[in-house]
Parts: structure tokens; C-alpha cells; sequence
């Protein structure tokens, strides 16, 4: 840890001193700083970005977390995930998401986003289990690429994400059949051989949904490759529905060249999805109604006062980001682009960043050359990431260490292999090569 407390990287200690009046600085909940297993039992997301979500019937819950757990200060919980790894050696990886708090990531074999941690996992095919810290998407793809015999483990069965759970598999089955309406057969093929639309799903899904895309002749995309996915739809047909981040979508798309009139928005409790027919018909990206909530707080207002504030600043928010945010920023791009971005500067920089907190205070420290802040000024991590508390952590592991398994997430064969075939076309899916 950072000798200075500026440098901090752990957003737990920084709410601490907020809710004991030692900080000035703002948080969106106080109830951040308690125990995420206060929330087990209580409906909704939890305390965080996306405390105001509608949380779906039947998302998981975590039962109760042991006490021991509960009650133990942060230096016995370190010891005990430190002691319970190395009892379990190679059959072991634990796995932690950029978004994560710093007491996890921190006994991470590997950190990254969730495609790169997902395809980590399958370096180590001997590993009989594979720790998530990160959420239920992320945990099912994990599943989805690692080997039959792997058991991967989410350590907080509440650790959902609010995007993913904004397209649900009959939504998005019903709205197929009302395109199909509006649009004719959607698997025939025109005179050009483009069939009428091509449904593409971001990472940030369930993997009913990734199944479903993949049944339809559809692919997955992350932020890092949006834009080549979306040509390799736009060469197989008419238009592209688009879920679950309508903003990934939008910025995407309009950055290739798609006007914001051929992009109407799919809201799934209205008909046609509030679009009407002719506006379908000459859509060329159907956006779902879907946002991540962390990246909705971002705003102009926040570029324009670090612009005044911050001479020469450079600011870079990720794609989740609302157009107008994207638009008013120098960059955008990944989680691993800013990461890189940071990295590759030579000389001291001042950098405002637009994504989760973890990772900009996580920068912010091993970067200390550069001024890094985070662009919302108030302290918001992701509800749901911040559901894994180290407590959490240990007792997956101890428990591992007693031959038990607890939290495993499994994807069922019906939907493991369709979505598969829509990963394989994600990975197989290159840019285009410039000629001339
Ligand atoms: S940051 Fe947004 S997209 Fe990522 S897990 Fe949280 S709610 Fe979901």
C-alpha cells in the first residue's frame, strides 16, 4: 500500500474516512462503507451506481457469509485468502476484474477486463477451480471457455451487473418475433445476400443471451472490438440489433458513420419498442435500451470543469459513456485502452479519467508520475463488483480447501453451445485489411 494516503489505491478506506467526517470528500451512499453481506437479504442491487436499478425477479442471492467472516478485521482476512491459496496451490487462479476493490485484486493471479480473465483462465486448464471476482456474466463466460471439469466460482452470488440484467432472454425473444413482423423471414437472405438483421451482443450479457445470438447467426463484442464486429454484421446483413448497451452501440456506430436517425432505441415495454415500422425498416442499428449505471454518471458539465481546473488535462472515458460524454472527451476507449494510454506517456500528464473508480484510484497509484483523477468527483464504484469483499474471498477458499465448492456457476449445454459459436465468431472476426 501507498505510503501516501493520496495515493491510496483502496476505495474502502477512502469511504471509511468519508462516513467518520475525516475525508471532505462525497460519497453516492454511505452504506458503501459497511459489510456487503448487510445487503444479502435486502432486494435490490445493493448500496453504488446502480442502487436505483430494477433489480429482476429471480436474480441470485447470496445466503448468509459466516460470521467468522463477517467479523474479521482486513489484516486476518489477508492472511487467511493468502494461507487458503497457497494450501491450494496450482488447483487453484483467482481471477480479478479491473473494477475491483483493491483488497481482492490485490490476491489476483490475474487482473484484467472480463474477455481477458476469461481466456487467462484457459491458460490453466489443470486448475480444477476458478475464482471470479468479478460478476455473473463474467463468471458464465469463464465457464463457457474453461473445461468441463473446471468449476468456476463466483465468491458472491449477488454480484449481478444492472446492464446484463436490462436484456433478459424473452425480452429479446419477443422482440426478434416482432422484427420479424416488421422486417419479414429474418433468416432469408436478400438479392445481395444480406439478411434483414444481424443481432450482436456486447460481452456485458448473460449467456442465454450470448445462445440466442449465436442461434441467430449473431456474434459477441467487447469495447475493445465493437467497431470490427459491427463491420463483420454489416457485411452479413441489413442492420444490426444491438444489446445490451445502447451507448457502446451509439458510439460505435456513429463514429463509423451511422446517422443518429437510422439508430432508433429498443425499449422492451412498448410495442415495436417504440419505434414505428417505417423507422425499423430504415434503421440500420436498433439500440437496446440498456446502460451501465456507473458510466451514466459521467458528464459534460464534469469535462468542462476539469478542462477549467486542469490546464492541458487529457480525458479519456470508456465507450458506456452517453454520446455527448464521448464526444466532449480527447479519447475513448477500453478499460485496457486507457490502461495503455496511461502507459505509454512519456512526460508528466494530467489525466481525468471517465470509468470505475477502483481501477482510476488503482492508476492513480502506479502511476505517480502523472495526476490521475477520476472524472465524477463523488466516490460511486460499481454496486455489484464492490458485492465481493475480501471476506467473501476467504470463504470461497476455505472452503475449496475443505473438498467443498461452493458458488459454482454453471452455463447448461443447450445454451453453452450456441454461445460459444457466437464467441468463436467474435474471435475469428478481423478488421479489414486497407488495400491500396
Ligand atoms: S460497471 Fe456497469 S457494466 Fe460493469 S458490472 Fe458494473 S454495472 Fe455492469
Amino acid at each position: 500500500m501507498s505510503s501516501s494516503p493520496l495515493l491510496d489505491p483502496s476505495v474502502d478506506h477512502a469511504l471509511q474516512l468519508i462516513v467518520t467526517g475525516a475525508s471532505t470528500e462525497e460519497t453516492c451512499a454511505t452504506d458503501l462503507a459497511a459489510g456487503p453481506w448487510n445487503f444479502d437479504t435486502v432486494p435490490g442491487y445493493g448500496p453504488g451506481s446502480s442502487m436505483g436499478d430494477v433489480i429482476p425477479t429471480g436474480a441470485p442471492r447470496q445466503g448468509e457469509l459466516p460470521a467468522s467472516y463477517r467479523e474479521a478485521a482486513e489484516p486476518e482476512l489477508h492472511e487467511r485468502i493468502r494461507a487458503a491459496k497457497a494450501a491450494l496451490g496450482e488447483r487453484v487462479v483467482v481471477l480479478g476484474h479491473f473494477y475491483q476493490r483493491e483488497e481482492v485484486v490485490q490476491h489476483a493471479d490475474y487482473v484484467g477486463d472480463s474477455f481477458q480473465l476469461a481466456t487467462a483462465a484457459k491458460e490453466h486448464p489443470d486448475a480444477e477451480a476458478i475464482v471470479f471476482c468479478g460478476v455473473h456474466f463474467m463468471a458464465e463466460t469463464a465457464d463457457l471457455l474453461s473445461g468441463p471439469d473446471q468449476a468456476v466460482i463466483l465468491p458472491n452470488l449477488a454480484a449481478g451487473c444492472s446492464m446484463a440484467d436490462m436484456a433478459s432472454i424473452d425480452q429479446v425473444e419477443e422482440c426478434w418475433e416482432q422484427l420479424a413482423e416488421v422486417l419479414g423471414p429474418l433468416d432469408a437472405p436478400d438479392a445481395d445476400g444480406l439478411v434483414p438483421v444481424i443481432p450482436v451482443t456486447y460481452m456485458n450479457s448473460s449467456a442465454a443471451i450470448k445462445g440466442f445470438v449465436g442461434r441467430h447467426g449473431g456474434i459477441v463484442c467487447t469495447s475493445s472490438n465493437a467497431r470490427t464486429v459491427l463491420e463483420w454484421a454489416f457485411a452479413r446483413g441489413r442492420r444490426v440489433l444491438f444489446f445490451p448497451d445502447q451507448h457502446l452501440g451509439r458510439n460505435t456506430a456513429k463514429a463509423m458513420g451511422v446517422p443518429l436517425s437510422e439508430m432508433p432505441l429498443w425499449n422492451p415495454r412498448r410495442p415495436l419498442g417504440g419505434s414505428s415500422a417505417a423507422e425499423l425498416q430504415d434503421s440500420r442499428v436498433i439500440l437496446w435500451h440498456g446502460f451501465c449505471s456507473v458510466h451514466r454518471r459521467f458528464t459534460v458539465a464534469q469535462i468542462d470543469q476539469a478542462r477549467a481546473a486542469h490546464a492541458g488535462v487529457r480525458v479519456i472515458v470508456h465507450p458506456e459513456c452517453p454520446m455527448e460524454v464521448v464526444d466532449a472527451a480527447d479519447e475513448a476507449g477500453s478499460t485496457d485502452f486507457i490502461r495503455r494510454a496511461i502507459d505509454a506517456a512519456t512526460e508528466p500528464t494530467t489525466f481525468a479519467i471517465g470509468t470505475e473508480i477502483n481501477l482510476v484510484r488503482r492508476l492513480a497509484a502506479q502511476y505517480p508520475q502523472h495526476e490521475i483523477f477520476c472524472l465524477d468527483p463523488v466516490v460511486c464504484p460499481c454496486s455489484t463488483m464492490y458485492r465481493i469483499h475480501p471476506g467473501y474471498l476467504a470463504w470461497v477458499l476455505e472452503e475449496l480447501v475443505a473438498g467443498r465448492t461452493p458458488n459454482r456457476i454453471t452455463v447448461t449445454a443447450d445454451v453453452a453451445d450456441p454461445a460459444r459459436v457466437a464467441l468463436e465468431r467474435m474471435l475469428a472476426a478481423r478488421p479489414p485489411v486497407a488495400v491500396g
